[in-house]
């Protein structure tokens, strides 16, 4: 039975009176008080193994969030606290999951499609504990970053030197580059897991890899969060945005911008009279004329086709 342990104890000791429980929050970043809306408890056979668990649906009463908490209590190892209660050991997984006291690359949609998804996939083995596969995942981010500014080399060695001296990064930054390729060469090679800590530190030097390479030029270049108001300007702002598309591609324009399109929609209608003109005569070449679609509102959307990004194998 889940009482055996003490006629006190609560399915969380730190609950209480009121419903409420310190819990990690996504949103916050850090531990903050959480109500419990809903609970469902589970308790193991008593002729079993003595363990109980329990699905919380807590909310943040800093910032609303919502969550779900899993609590597993081992009522077999338990520890006697100082009022004398039996506290059992008890493992706590938030959902959805989240790399905690990590802060997201800010304009990280900046970063071509493929080094982010790659990052993303990195972020998520992190968040796993997935050791051996983010030390991979990480030597195949410098990698991915090489192929896309087009730096060649026999190996990852070669490549990360002239990343140095083709002036993105400084030597200081190749050599914790180099780091993380040890790092990755061991976890191949010897399917060693590297230690917590260090897959921390290297996530971060990546990091400062991708601002350094894609976010902080732009930023320079006046290209962030400025709007846009001239058509010169929206034209190498959406040839930037084409190259994470596919050749054949049909889109509406806010499709292509993601995020950008705060930034040009204010002048969007004169943009696109003058992108069909130029289409038309053959003065943007990137895009096709598309279809015409008509939303809810009956105003009729136009899709655009890439044709220049051919896929190469
Ligand atoms: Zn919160």
């Amino acid at each position: 039975m889940f009482l055996s342990v003490g006629k006190n104890y609560q399915s969380d000791q730190n609950m209480s009176e009121n419903n409420t429980l310190k819990n990690y929050c996504n949103e916050c970043d850090k531990d903050t008080s959480h109500i419990v809306l809903e609970q469902h408890s589970w308790y193991s056979d008593p002729e079993d193994y003595d363990h109980s668990q329990y699905h919380k649906l807590v909310k943040c009463l800093g910032c609303d969030n919502v969550s779900l908490r899993i609590e597993d209590h081992d009522l077999f190892f338990t520890v006697q606290n100082n009022d004398g209660e039996w506290i059992p050991d008890i493992t706590i997984k938030n959902y959805p999951k989240k790399l905690q006291n990590h802060k997201k690359i800010d304009h990280d949609y900046l970063i071509p499609q493929l080094v982010r998804n790659i990052y993303k996939e990195v972020l998520l083995t992190l968040q796993e504990d997935a050791k051996i596969l983010s030390s991979l995942g990480l030597r195949a981010c410098i990698e991915s970053v090489c192929n896309h500014l087009e730096i060649t080399g026999g190996n990852l060695a070669t490549r990360i030197n002239k990343l140095s001296t083709a002036g993105y990064i400084s030597k200081k930054d190749a050599e914790r580059l180099h780091a993380i390729r040890f790092m990755g060469n061991d976890s191949a090679h010897e399917i060693k897991a590297p230690k917590g800590g260090s897959l921390k530190i290297a996530l971060e030097i990546v990091e400062h890899l991708l601002k350094s390479v894609f976010i902080l030029p732009e930023q320079a270049n006046g290209y962030l969060d400025t709007i846009v108001d001239k058509y010169e300007l929206f034209e190498t702002l959406l040839e930037k945005h084409l190259t994470n598309f596919n050749n054949g591609d049909e889109y509406p324009l806010y499709h292509f911008f993601e995020k950008d399109w705060r930034r040009v929609q204010d002048f969007i209608s004169n943009f696109q009279t003058e992108l069909i003109e130029n289409i038309n005569n053959s003065n943007f070449k990137l895009l096709e004329i598309g279809k015409k679609d008509v939303n809810q509102k009956g105003d009729e959307i136009q899709h655009f086709i890439i044709k220049r990004y051919e896929v190469t194998e």
